[in-house]
């Protein structure tokens, strides 16, 4: 990689970090700000298991465990979304690769297509400090805001700031027990990938532990580079 990019080709983006990170958060600020779409392999999955299809009953015990979810499921639900239309104007990759053999895999998919990875940005945070982080979290079950407890309660309770909607939702794996879980796979599984992303020269770090907003700023900037 040698820092440009081939302008015809769709960007992409990876968001690496433990969970709790923000990524999600970061996600969706990408992809309201520069127009990309947001994939989320723990989103697919859980949308899998919702549904009751083959591959959602495959990883529904491991999920609510805090494992990780067999690369062979992973890699086929991001290959089909992948070839999604809209997936042309660029994809910002929330929680997947999350093994080498992922990371391999999706090399090998971008490649079919002439594309590579133009960033991926390390959100760097406290270990120590996930844990309350991911306890105290909601979402808007109709429109996909993220909110917390403590951090970012809604203006009124229970209800969306941005649609107005009264749907909160919280993950079943979000935790105390599986959150050790999901540290303890991030740390053994997927923490490898900080060098495999170096080694190509696309790691890009930042100190995910300020505000929120300052936290954007910073990934925006470093988006804004990797698009050029
Ligand atoms: P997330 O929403 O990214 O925190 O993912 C929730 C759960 O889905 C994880 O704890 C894993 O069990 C599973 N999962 C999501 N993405 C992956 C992936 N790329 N590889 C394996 N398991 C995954």
């Amino acid at each position: 990689m040698d820092g440009s990019r081939t302008p015809q080709t769709p960007p992409v983006l990876i968001l690496l970090g433990p969970p709790g990170a923000g990524k999600g958060t970061q996600a969706r600020m990408l992809e309201d700000r520069f127009g990309l779409v947001q994939l989320s392999t723990g989103d697919l999955l859980r949308a899998a298991v919702a549904s009751g299809s083959e591959a959602g009953r495959a990883a529904k015990a491991v999920m609510e465990a805090g494992d990780l979810v067999s690369d062979d499921i992973v890699i086929a639900i991001l290959r089909d979304r992948l070839a999604a239309p809209d997936c042309t104007n660029g994809v910002i990759l929330d929680g997947f690769p999350r093994t080498t053999t992922q990371a391999e895999a999706l090399d090998v998919m971008l490649a079919e297509s002439g594309q590579q990875i133009d960033a991926a940005i390390l959100l760097e945070v406290d270990d120590a400090k996930m844990v309350t982080r991911i306890a105290g979290r909601f979402t808007c079950g109709a429109c996909g805001e993220g909110y917390h407890d403590t951090f970012k309660a809604p203006k009124v309770a229970d209800t969306c700031d941005s649609c107005g909607a009264q749907q909160m939702t919280r993950r079943a794996d979000d935790n105390a027990e599986t959150v050790a879980s999901r540290l303890e796979a991030y740390h053994a599984q997927t923490a490898p990938l900080i060098t495999y992303y170096a080694d190509k020269g696309a790691l890009r770090r930042v100190d995910a532990m300020g505000e929120i907003a300052e936290i954007q700023q910073a990934i925006a900037a470093l988006t804004e580079s990797a698009m050029q």
